[in-house]
């Protein structure tokens, strides 16, 4: 048991406040696992020792013991020492302190070992050491597990440890409670928005939580310091949740199966690789699972790093906050693999950069949420508002077609009471004219006590032309007869009417009985001279016509007004047909230059004629 030469010693005097051993201790790999101190401390002499020269000694994965051995000389009067083996997560931490006159104290620890057999409740081994003055110790520790092997070994005086393990504790609860608030928050949000996304997102932060929490060795502390199995178990189950849930939130945000399919595809196998790795943990050696999830939690951020550069470069513009929380990420990541490895100096930034990563990604993550909602806010505007340009032109064009469609509706609804009004075989107004306009007309000239005159015309001898020529022959002269009396009456306000078989009605109001009488002379005259033809015969047209003036009174109804001229076309027939027949009163009274003879061609003696008074 004699102390050896070769061991680096390490002198605890004045200045030593806590200082990381690692650079002074010799290394042994026991393979089989099965050596105890006497058979370790037998080959202090022997070349299978070798030096590091690492501040932290890391072994990675390994089914050997290791052991680690080193000399202490207490130069000072201060006795109490804490020796500190900071990473909580060793399965077997066993430490043996061998005083020269073969004394030995052992500590044995370790996260398989139940918490409350800790020298130290911290979240890291800590164990406690007495050194007299002057007294010169061997100092042995023993690690091994399934885990990574990492022995950051520490010395530090009592009020130097309870200096750092405060800051610690502020430090590690300002980073939970960060987490936690952040967690409440994006709950919130995800109850009020009742978004897929944000579901997965909190999911990703209580899972990532829990994993901080038992990689950093607080959830054994505080959660289930009675359970090292579970304990044990917990860091591929949380990781592996972690993992499985980033790639999930990942893809949802990204709408990474729209922008580029094959890489969702990859992602969607390293989401079950990370799921897998829970049931795994229950079938398989501890090793499998973590070794599993670790290497894809490395693989995930770079991927991710990857993809996000290449939506933005694709312009998907919600991948750009997603980048800036995964580079801090990696850039967290980076520098505790580097400080890991010795590569940079331990120091706040490297000590604390995974938590300062997580809380700066985790707040970009949560303003990229939100920018996505903003996102997805303004694209919802913009189509409502091309929705309502589009409607609104819509409407337009329905109203303009509606509106042809009422004129045209309009338009042949006039045609067809037009038609209604029209006598189909000579083109004229027909009876119902009559009956519908009759009373509006008799009314004006009732009002401005105007004159109203008629003529009843009636084809002379038609009978005969029917009987002589055929039907067809008849409804011809008709034809051309209306058409004579339609080119003489032309005056706005004047009606020409087939009253009946072959009987006419001529209307003119605010027309006096010389001015009616001219009319009846021109359509008389023009029958007359019809050169009317059917066949190769010439057949002779001539019309009477009974001419009625009359200014019309509240009493008298305008049948009186066609009884009278009725009356008058019979008169004409019987004076021999081809004439005019009116009241000669009627002219008397009238003022002196439309007197009749006076002038007026269409009465010039001998044509009409003079009709009688009734
Ligand atoms: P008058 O000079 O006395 O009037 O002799 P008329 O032969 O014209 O006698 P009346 O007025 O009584 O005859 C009417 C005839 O007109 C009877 C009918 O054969 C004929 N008629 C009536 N409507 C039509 C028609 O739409 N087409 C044809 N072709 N003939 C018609
Ligand atoms: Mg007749
Ligand atoms: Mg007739």
């Amino acid at each position: 048991m004699a102390a050896g030469a070769f061991a680096g010693t390490i002198t605890l005097d004045e200045r030593f406040s806590s200082e990381a051993i690692g650079r002074h201790l010799r290394v042994l790999e026991d393979s089989s696992g099965r050596m105890n101190l006497q058979e370790v401390a037998a080959t202090t002499q022997s070349s299978r020792w070798e030096d590091r020269h690492s501040e932290n000694l890391n072994f990675g994965y390994s089914k050997s013991a290791l052991w680690l051995h080193g000399e202490l000389l207490n130069r000072v009067t201060q006795t109490e020492w804490l020796l500190g083996m900071r990473y909580p997560l060793l399965d077997f931490v066993d430490i043996y302190v061998v005083w020269p006159d073969g004394r030995i104290q052992h500590h044995a620890s370790g996260d398989r070992r139940p918490f409350n057999t800790r020298d130290i409740d911290d979240r890291n081994f800590y164990f406690k050491l007495r050194l007299q003055p002057g007294e010169r110790v061997q100092l042995f520790a023993r690690i091994a597990g399934q885990g990574s092997l990492q022995a950051p070994l520490e010395i530090s005086t009592p009020r130097a440890y309870a200096q750092q393990s405060r800051q610690e504790q502020l430090l590690l609860g300002i980073y939970s409670g960060a987490l936690l608030a952040m967690l409440l928050y994006n709950l919130l949000l995800c109850i009020s928005l009742r978004d897929k996304t944000y579901v997965h997102y909190v999911i990703y932060i209580g899972t990532f939580g829990m994993t901080q929490l038992t990689l950093s060795g607080l959830a054994f502390e505080h959660l289930w310091p009675r359970h090292p199995d579970w304990g044990n178990e917990a860091a591929p189950v949380f990781m592996g949740l972690t993992g499985w849930s980033l790639v999930l939130f990942s893809r949802q945000f990204l709408s990474l199966n729209q922008h580029w399919p094959r890489a969702d595809f990859a992602m969607r196998m390293l989401q079950w690789l990370f799921l897998a790795a829970v049931p795994e943990t229950y079938v398989l050696p501890y090793a499998v699972p973590i070794k599993i999830v670790t290497l894809a939690t490395i693989v995930t951020p770079i991927l991710l790093l990857i993809i996000t550069v290449a939506l933005l470069r694709k312009g998907v513009r919600q991948a750009s906050y997603f980048l800036a929380a995964f580079t801090v990420l990696l850039l967290g990541v980076l520098l505790t693999a580097l400080h890991m490895f010795g590569v940079v100096q331990r120091n706040f930034l490297t000590e604390y950069s995974m938590q300062i990563g997580s809380m700066l990604e985790f707040t970009l993550l949560s303003f990229a949420l939100a920018h996505r909602v903003k996102l997805a806010r303004e694209e919802n505007e913009r189509l409502q508002r091309a929705h309502a340009a589009e409607l609104e032109a819509r409407v337009l064009a329905r109203t303009q077609e509606l509106d042809q469609a009422m004129a045209e509706l309009t338009k042949a609804n006039e045609r067809l009471h037009a038609l209604t009004e029209q006598d189909a075989l000579t083109g004229l107004k027909n009876r119902m004219f009559l009956t519908e306009r009759m009373p509006e007309m008799w009314r004006q000239a009732q009002r401005w006590h105007t004159p109203i005159s008629v003529l009843m015309i009636d084809v002379d001898h038609f009978k005969q032309v029917n009987d002589r020529h055929g039907h067809l022959a008849g409804d011809e002269a008709l034809k051309q007869v209306a058409h004579v009396i339609a080119h003489t009456v032309q005056r706005p306000g004047d009606h020409a009417v087939r009253y009946g078989g072959e009987e006419f009605l001529v209307i003119l109001p605010q027309t006096h009985t010389v001015g009616a009488a001219h009319i009846a002379e021109t359509i008389r005259l023009g029958v007359q001279s019809l050169d009317f033809r059917w066949g190769d015969q010439q057949i002779p047209l001539t019309v009477s016509i009974g001419l009625a003036s009359v200014v019309p009174t509240i009493d008298l109804p305008p049948q009186a007004l066609f009884d009278a001229a009725d009356r008058l076309l019979y008169r004409a027939k019987q004076e021999g047909r081809n004439r005019c027949a009116l009241i000669p009163e009627a002219l008397a009274t009238l003022p002196r230059k439309a007197k009749p003879g006076s002038g007026d061609k269409p009465l010039k003696p001998g044509q009409p004629s003079p009709a009688s008074s009734e």
